[in-house]
């Protein structure tokens, strides 16, 4: 017997001690599976329903999601609209576990994209660890210490892109982009922004649409032009091209890249979307 128990201390250390769990946590798009993956360690298995790459506007569930979504304890969504898909798959799936909405409750008032203003991502965490707290409360420290940690980073984050923002001058800080997707960033660095679309990917403008945004690119002399990862860039190239601009590098707003591309972790997309934003704008 005592010998048992000595082998069973021993195993202690490599097993997860009694009451923790590995909660399987399914999020909609891949900036919250980041979010997700930050916050729940290894205590998570986390999944995506929208991966990198992929526009979750637009997204069209699959048997495949309803299966992955019934074996689920917590599923993370953003709310406000973003996921137009997503009830009818959790009916579909006879989803049972906890919903964590990460926007609740945050000053979002302009469109889905709240994340691209660190302020709002900071409370899409804080929703997370309390959601995934209440889901499995035998790790509720852990996950609260792991979002404390990452609320750190993310703050830094925040005063890294105020300080990059403040080196362009404040009549040069303009830019188009080919969705509407980045009022938020605009609101809270002090950006005007400009979109071929609108705030969903799906709408067509009219050629009366791009010709006055031509005109407008023209008058304002803007020379910071954008695609998004996800929206089709002949719009923008072709505005760019009328108005004697080029295109810079593609942005990320709704979606992450791959590991092996530029921008596999929120951090790491904010990072780069400001580094390209800013050497734009220096040539407005
Ligand atoms: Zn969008």
């Amino acid at each position: 017997m005592r010998a048992f128990l000595i082998v069973l201390l021993l195993l202690g250390g490599a097993l997860p001690a009694l009451g923790q769990t590995r909660l399987d946590v399914v999020s909609t798009f891949s900036i919250l599976g980041d979010f997700v993956a930050q916050v729940g360690g290894d205590r998570v298995e986390g999944s995506v329903i929208v991966g990198p790459n992929t526009d979750a506007h637009t997204y069209q569930p699959t048997p495949v999601d309803a299966r992955r979504l019934a074996a689920a304890q917590v599923l993370v969504s953003n709310g406000l609209g973003f996921e137009g898909w997503l009830d009818r798959l959790a009916e579909a799936s006879s989803f049972k576990g906890r919903r964590i909405v990460a926007s609740q409750g945050a000053s979002a008032t302009l469109d889905p994209h709240c994340w691209l203003d660190v302020a709002c991502a900071r409370h899409y965490v804080a929703n997370i660890a309390e959601g995934l707290a209440a889901a499995a409360p035998a790790n509720a420290a852990y996950y609260r210490a792991r979002a404390e940690d990452y609320d750190r980073r993310l703050a830094a984050l925040d005063a890294w892109i105020r300080a990059e923002i403040a080196k362009v001058p404040p009549d040069r800080r303009k830019a188009i982009t080919g969705h509407n997707s980045f009022q938020y960033f605009a609101r809270a660095y002090g950006v005007q922004f400009e979109a071929v679309r609108g705030y969903n990917t799906d709408s067509e403008p009219t050629a009366r649409d791009v010709a006055a945004l031509i005109r407008e690119v023209r008058a304002r002399k803007i020379k910071a032009l954008f695609v998004e990862n996800l929206t089709n860039p002949a719009l923008v190239e072709q505005v760019a091209r009328d108005a004697g601009a080029s295109v810079g590098p593609r942005l990320y707003s709704d979606s992450l890249s791959t590991p092996d591309g530029p921008a596999p972790t929120y951090e790491a997309m904010m990072r780069y979307d400001v580094t390209a934003l800013v050497a734009g704008m220096m040539k407005n």
